[in-house]
């Protein structure tokens, strides 16, 4: 039997543009929830070309200690050359709780990182709780509709954990910084090299500046009912139309229309989420939003239980009436009527 008390946690930190991502943080959040549970000390590793500035960064917002890892071959994410360099050096960490961001990134290397490790593997985490025995990781299944909890049984389990499942750790001004360790390597993927990051084309979406957002899922069912969520959108000022992944990999509206995990994050004033199930990687994308409506057909959608008006109707019975009632009590009351 293992004694968990002489382990670690251990959060591998995620960089952009030589800065942690605000993910990172969240990882801190969640590292400082178990620390609570188990005081183990919580460490991190940093990857990257230039990780000194990020691993000082690190260790001076959270007290925790942290690895720098630098290699020239590090310049562009490597899936295999991350599996590679974290197997050489998590062992001796001996981590219980291997923590991940579940991003693109960590989603590719994390379950074959736990391969190499001999380790367990808990993804796509938004939950933690602690009976004063056991700590349990939740995750939600069938686009949120049922929750699933999980132990970890293994002595090392990876978990990749949903952004904005946690709030973001607030750096400490206060905090005693964390030792640094960089240590350079020169080990190269065997099989694969990385040429570069091609950026898209940054247009303006209309999402950020949008005080109202109208957002079609895949329950509007044809991209000629795009027709009628752009309908909904115009009764108001400031308002755009955006779109769930389904939505946006049918073509019916562009990419830069897409909200969520893989999409943008957006937090208007009021958000209207049309045939849209609610999956947890749309929610991440939303669940800021000052006001959120909901139609869907579906009375279990997961986006009821974040929903401040929850319409279970079919959207193009619900959507046609609506703008008839907006357009009727524009015109104000017929003569009849107002006596
Ligand atoms: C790595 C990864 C990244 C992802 N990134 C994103 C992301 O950025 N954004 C994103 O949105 N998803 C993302 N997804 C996909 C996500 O997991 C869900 O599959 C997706 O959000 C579901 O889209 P949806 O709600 O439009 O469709 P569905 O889940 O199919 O939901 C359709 C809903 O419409 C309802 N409906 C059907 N007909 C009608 C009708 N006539 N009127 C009213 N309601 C109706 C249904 O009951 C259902 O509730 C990602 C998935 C992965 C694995």
């Amino acid at each position: 039997m293992f004694n968990i008390m002489n382990q670690a946690i251990v959060i591998i930190a995620e960089c952009r543009g030589g800065k942690p991502s605000p993910g990172t943080y969240e990882l801190m959040t969640l590292a400082e929830k178990i620390r609570r549970a188990k005081p183990l000390p919580v460490k991190a590793i940093v990857l990257g070309d230039e990780v000194e500035k990020t691993s000082q960064e690190i260790a001076e917002a959270t007290g925790a200690s942290v690895l720098g890892i630098q290699s020239p071959h590090l310049k562009y994410y490597s899936g295999e050359l991350y599996k590679d360099l974290l197997h050489q050096c998590l062992p001796e960490m001996n981590p219980a709780f291997v923590l991940v961001s579940q991003t693109t990134q960590g989603m590719d290397f994390a379950p074959g990182l736990a391969v190499r490790l001999g380790a367990g593997s808990i993804t796509g985490v938004n939950g933690m709780s602690w009976d004063g025995n056991n700590i349990c990781f939740s995750r939600d299944a069938y686009n949120g509709k049922i929750v699933l909890e999980m132990l970890p049984l293994m002595e090392t389990t990876v978990f990749t954990v949903q952004p904005g499942a946690f709030k973001s750790m607030e750096p400490e001004t206060t905090a005693t910084p964390g030792p640094v360790e960089i240590r350079l390597s020169t080990t190269e993927s065997r099989n694969t090299k990385s040429l570069g990051i091609i950026r898209g084309e940054q247009k303006d979406t209309g999402l950020a500046e949008a005080d109202v957002l109208v957002a079609a899922g895949r329950g509007i069912g044809s991209k000629e009912n795009v027709a009628l969520i752009e309908q909904l959108a115009a009764l108001f000022p400031r308002s755009s139309v955006a779109g769930s992944r389904p939505v946006c990999d049918s073509g019916w509206l562009e990419y830069k229309k897409q909200v969520g995990l893989t999409g943008a994050t957006v937090s208007p004033g009021l958000y209207v989420a049309c045939g849209i199930s609610g999956a947890m990687a749309h929610r991440v994308g939303m669940q800021g939003s000052g006001f959120i409506v909901a139609i869907s057909t579906d009375p279990n959608a997961a986006i009821f239980n974040i929903a401040d008006v929850c319409i279970c109707e079919d959207l193009t019975t619900f959507i046609p009436l609506f703008m008839e009632e907006c357009k009727r009590k524009k015109r104000g009351p017929l003569p009849e009527q107002s006596k």
